[in-house]
């Protein structure tokens, strides 16, 4: 009698036992046959996405974009990003990334902020997969593969490179991608590693030795891609992979696209893989020569999805920070478009899913980017017809600035880092003239620099000016090029920061430093209602992790 009672009321509708009077408890697990279920405690799989560097500010360019820019690329998409709609049909929460701990600080890195999501505990600066004090940790990655589950990392920079290294390696430094490149392969954690870095994997000598270069070239490679090692070794950790590890390789879309399952190392690129700017471009053009964050997304998905137990994937748009620590907003743009394309990907695979817990979030501000109001160009007066203006122009005092700009920084044809390497192939930006800046940025950008502007990028320095003559500048009109030098720490990127600077009153576009800023990070969340609302609130990155551990793992 008992049972059957049950028994009906599992295949009732969700409403009828709302309203029924009877005291039988219901186990979720029973409730999950009936239609559409809403809280599940546990999930089989967790997605996490992870946009390297986007902030609140950097989403709300991609939105803004998204919803206001006349040509808007989401214009036949109900200029809805997939980030929107996931934030529709999920949660949204945020959260703060520094450092914890009793050694912890204020701002975080890459690989602290990775290792803190990877393991819910707090991580020093820097550390790859470690502890505060050092130790080495399980990831939320390693306990599935432990717990036979299917694991997967996909990145569109290299798959050595902080983010991606941290879920399923462990070392004192994130420079250390050689030996991290080692412990991807060797571990067994992984199953699916897509990205760039071949140059990692690569023996020393592949520059000169022939034979090593025919063997790519037979696997499928290209010159491109094998062109150069960073390894102090002649171990070829690819072809190890293959035969001592049981990876299937892939070097393009089509080897990746024939792998139907089982482990998998694709390598598309030498180094990082192409940025948005170049994908937008081949895409438009139908001639990617690498696959795109996307189609890795999708490869990662369809051959982790066939494990019994489930998968752990973690997926990052990482050349949104690129752009952020250069001070590019065009080239930020398109890296947010490439990301939320991936984003969609894992969007339309889960949404009618009770079985997956998506996290989309990222591990910190890169560039402390904003659209700002200035004094520049101040719009002239117009006459409005309200009736409360009374006879009084609509003339505000300054310049809030354009919805055009959205379409004039998609416009970007080069990032700064292809201008710089254009504007100086032999790498002495400081022997570089005005004249050089002036033609390369007003080629590729819709924004354009005066002569006067463009020297200010000539210089990385303010007093490498006075020893020069320069005849269109008065003495009081030196450029002061680098006020918060202190925060521009990467060398000779400072000429793009700088071209970043010369350009910002014209895209109303404004940059704090050229590096990590410690604002709170959005969080859109996916899920079993009751697991995805947990998210809904304001936490640390481990308070993340430790919830997706708890909502993946029953121990
Ligand atoms: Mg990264
Ligand atoms: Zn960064």
């Amino acid at each position: 009698m008992f049972k059957k009672k049950v028994l009906a009321l599992t295949i009732a509708s969700l409403s009828l036992i709302g309203c029924s009077n009877n005291n039988i408890e219901i186990k979720p697990e029973k409730m999950a046959h009936v239609g559409k279920v809403t809280n599940l405690s546990k999930v089989t799989n967790v997605i996490l996405m992870i946009g390297d560097g986007m902030g609140a500010p950097q989403v709300g360019l991609l939105e803004e974009y998204a919803r206001r820019a006349k040509y808007s690329t989401y214009n036949n998409k109900g200029n809805k990003t997939a980030l929107t709609k996931l934030a529709e049909a999920g949660q949204v929460g945020l959260s703060l990334t520094a450092p914890y701990g009793q050694y912890g600080s204020l701002v975080v890195d890459s690989a602290c902020s990775a290792t803190q999501l990877a393991t819910g505990l707090a991580a020093g600066s820097e550390m790859i997969g470690l502890d505060e004090n050092g130790n080495r940790v399980q990831t939320i990655l390693e306990k599935a593969k432990a717990q036979g589950k299917a694991t997967g990392l996909v990145s569109d920079t290299r798959i050595t490179h902080a983010t991606p290294a941290a879920f399923a390696a462990h070392q004192a430094h994130r420079s250390l991608e050689n030996e991290i490149a080692e412990e991807l392969i060797e571990s067994g954690s992984v199953d699916v590693l897509l990205s760039g870095g071949a140059r990692h994997f690569l023996p020393s000598d592949i520059k000169t030795d022939s034979r090593a270069q025919q063997l790519m070239t037979d696997l499928g490679a290209t010159e491109t891609l094998y062109k150069s090692s960073k390894r102090k070794d002649k171990r070829n950790l690819i072809i190890e992979a293959k035969n001592q590890y049981g990876y299937e390789l892939a070097f393009n879309q089509q080897q990746l696209g024939h792998i139907e399952g089982g482990k998998v190392l694709g390598l598309f690129a030498n180094s990082a893989m192409e940025n948005g700017i170049a994908y937008s471009a081949c895409k438009k053009a139908s001639n990617c020569s690498q696959p795109s964050l996307r189609e890795m997304t999708l490869s990662a998905l369809e051959i982790l999805s066939q494990s019994e137990k489930g998968f752990f994937l973690m997926i990052e748009g990482g050349q949104i920070d690129w752009a952020g620590h250069i001070n590019d907003a065009g080239w930020m743009l398109h890296e947010l478009l490439k990301f939320d394309e991936a984003v969609n990907a894992v969007y339309e695979w889960v949404k009618d899913r009770d079985d997956t817990l998506v996290v989309v979030t990222a591990d910190h501000e890169t560039g402390g980017f904003g659209f700002s109001y200035s004094r520049k160009d101040v719009p002239s007066a117009k006459t409005l017809t309200g009736n409360g203006m009374a006879g009084r122009q609509y003339k505000p005092n300054f310049n809030f600035g354009s919805l055009d700009n959205l379409d004039r920084l998609y416009q970007q044809k080069r990032t700064f880092y292809d201008m710089m390497s254009q504007v100086s192939n032999d790498n002495s930006l400081s022997n570089t003239k005005a004249e050089q800046w002036f033609e390369v940025i007003n080629q590729y950008s819709d924004f354009k620099v005066t002569l006067a502007q463009a020297l200010s990028i000539t210089k990385r320095e303010h007093n490498e000016y006075q020893q020069e003559n320069h005849t269109y500048l008065s003495a009081n009109e030196f450029p002061k090029v680098n006020d918060f030098k202190e925060f521009y720490v990467y060398g000779d990127d400072v000429h793009g920061n700088l071209i970043g600077r010369a350009l910002s009153a014209e895209q109303n576009v404004v940059w704090g430093t050229g590096t990590h800023t410690a604002s709170p990070v959005p969080v859109y969340v996916f899920g079993p209602e009751s697991l995805a609302k947990q998210f809904s609130t304001m936490q640390h990155h481990t308070e993340i992790a430790q919830k997706m551990m708890k909502a993946l793992f029953d121990d």
